[in-house]
């Protein structure tokens, strides 16, 4: 499992996340939601490797990674997407695909060979050969998803993956974050739509100001009388 115990992050003199513990158990997904502001995106830095906590520890499998570099971390099975998609825009799908298995170090074959399982997977079947400036958005991000999961991770942490979606692709992408489940991944998703994490995920954690407000299953979260003060309002 992927661990983080007593996170701390200060951006000069602001405490951005204060003493926060979070875990991702494998074959599960685990909504973070809370406000803008709340440290959401940089919880995942620190997990990820792109932000270094002034306090704490993150640990894959009991393994301390604190302060490995993020290249490391997909290696040892820690993959993320980013809240704006970055592909090589003159580059296809296909391409896109290919390109993140030879960062890694895949050999032409196997990279071949994921690709086209990713394609099948995330069915993409019918954008292999347009380049991705032309893609729609909703399949923009799916593409952003195949190259995470180009190194087979173990923890994928999706940065609100489902934002600027139309219906239609937000359903399609649900179906996709329910199979890196079946396949035994542990993912972390950020998402603002409460009605998606409600349905989709194992377990939410609810921060706020840096801190953690609650960590429930969705029935406890959207009866928990804080939280719906504080961060559901209406909506829940
Ligand atoms: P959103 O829902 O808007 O994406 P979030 O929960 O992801 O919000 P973060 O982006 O983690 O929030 O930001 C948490 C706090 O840290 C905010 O007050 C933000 O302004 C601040 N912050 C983030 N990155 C930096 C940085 N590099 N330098 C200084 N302050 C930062
Ligand atoms: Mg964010």
């Amino acid at each position: 499992r992927l661990s983080a115990t007593n996170i701390t992050v200060r951006f000069g003199g602001l405490t951005v996340i204060d003493n926060v513990d979070l875990e991702i158990r494998p074959a599960e997904i685990l909504g973070l939601i809370g406000p803008n502001g709340a440290g959401k995106s940089t919880f995942v830095n620190v997990l990820t490797g792109f932000q270094k906590p002034k306090a704490g520890a993150v640990r894959i499998g009991g393994k301390d990674i604190t302060f490995t570099r993020p290249e490391h971390r997909v290696r040892a099975g820690l993959v993320r997407t980013f809240q704006a998609v970055r592909l090589f825009p003159g580059l296809t799908v296909a391409e896109n695909i290919s390109a993140a298995g030879l960062a890694i170090g895949l050999s032409v074959s196997e990279t071949r060979k994921r690709e086209r399982e990713l394609v099948e997977l995330l069915s993409l079947g019918d954008w292999i050969n347009v380049e991705a400036r032309a893609l729609p958005y909703g399949i923009e991000r799916r593409v952003g998803i195949a190259r995470a999961m180009v190194s087979k991770p173990a923890f994928v942490m999706l940065d609100e993956p489902a934002a600027g979606m139309n219906e239609d692709e937000a359903l399609a992408f649900l179906a996709v974050v329910g199979m890196l489940r079946e396949r035994g991944a542990g993912v972390l998703l950020i998402e603002h739509n409460m009605g998606v994490v409600f349905k989709l995920c194992d377990r939410v954690q609810v921060l706020q100001s840096g801190r953690t407000l609650a960590v429930g299953t969705p029935d406890e979260i959207r009866s928990h009388s804080m939280v719906r003060e504080a961060y559901l309002g209406s909506a829940a």
